[in-house]
């Protein structure tokens, strides 16, 4: 373990040992000269230990276990299988982008360090930059796939440029919120599912497949998707342990380009205000299959709404404020 001297402050995300004494601090704001996050002398909370179902949002688990009752479900994973291995999704990503490591990228090799310290995860995913996804122009600016053996996380370079320190650690947080809840194996067939579906496939042997999967599984599938993100909004909120920040990066997602002219506390209120009863009755219906060809969507209001819940009120099972308090160490 680092034990500091007193010129030096460990930064509580990743864990590197910084020249600058606690006093330095107290006057002027100091990046960690590893993952460029603010050093604070404020305690960072890890989890080495935390169960996701202690966290995972009741919402996402039902709609996964709805999802996994379903006749056919599993026959067709089964099938889809193929498209978790490294020699699908990874291989291509290792051919088309940048492997951010010690010496590429090393702050973003260093926030997803932190991540990972922070969750307890001891096998970091390979992080990959990469402009071209396996998906065309669908939006992915953010994906996590690979295999539970194998995880592999992967973001669009444009986020570089829009996006701030704290926002690039909520978007691994994220990914890395869908492989600790153990999402991965339905994550890629549900990602890979507009893609199987498209008409490029005829004649291949996936479109057998393809014509397989009934309406309900691909409904089941589809709006399961959606409310996972919900459970690895929970995940980033543990990793950033910031109320503020992590309220921004869904604000970064719903405002666009003009997003910084964008008022967080107005954002907050409309969250606030937003009808959840009409959101669940809309992701419940089959609307969303008339749009799984452009996957830009992802609620980010609605995510704001229930994320906002879990760090508010009493809660039934623990909520933000109980699991930092019981299960960090
Ligand atoms: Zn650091």
């Amino acid at each position: 373990m680092n034990v500091p001297t007193q010129e030096q402050i460990i930064c509580g995300y990743c864990g590197w040992q910084n020249n600058v004494s606690p006093q330095a601090l107290e006057k002027v704001q100091v990046r960690c000269s590893r993952c460029k996050l603010n050093l604070s002398t404020q305690k960072h909370s890890h989890f080495k230990h935390l169960d996701p179902a202690v966290y995972m949002h009741p919402t996402a688990a039902e709609a996964l276990q709805q999802l996994k009752n379903l006749p056919g479900v599993q026959n067709l994973l089964g099938k889809m299988q193929a498209l978790g291995e490294q020699s699908f999704g990874e291989a291509f990503f290792a051919a088309n982008g940048l492997r951010v490591g010690p010496k590429q990228y090393p702050d973003l090799y260093g926030k997803l360090m932190a991540v990972c310290r922070t969750m307890g995860i001891h096998q970091m995913p390979a992080l990959y930059l990469s402009y071209v996804d396996i998906f065309g122009d669908m939006g992915f600016y953010t994906y996590s796939g690979g295999s539970e053996a194998h995880p592999f996380i992967v973001l669009s370079p444009q986020l570089l440029s829009t996006f701030d320190e704290m926002d690039l650690l909520a978007a691994l947080a994220t990914e890395i919120g869908h492989i600790h809840c153990g999402h991965l194996r339905y994550k890629v067939a549900a990602d890979c599912l507009p893609l199987i579906m498209h008409k490029a496939f005829k004649k291949t042997p996936l479109e057998a497949m393809a014509e397989n999967i009934s309406l309900p599984v691909q409904q089941a599938l589809l709006t399961w998707r959606l409310k996972a993100n919900l459970s690895a909004d929970r995940t980033m909120m543990l990793v950033l342990q910031n109320e503020k920040a992590s309220f921004n990066y869904l604000l970064k997602q719903t405002g666009g380009t003009v997003s910084s002219r964008a008022s967080l506390e107005a954002f907050v209120q409309q969250a606030q205000q937003l009808n959840h009863g009409m959101v669940q009755q809309w992701l419940d219906k089959y609307w969303q299959q008339f749009l799984y060809s452009h996957r830009v969507f992802s609620f980010p209001v609605w995510r704001a709404a229930e994320l906002l819940q879990w760090t508010r009120e009493d809660q039934k099972s623990y909520g933000y404020k109980d699991i930092v308090k019981i299960f960090s160490d």
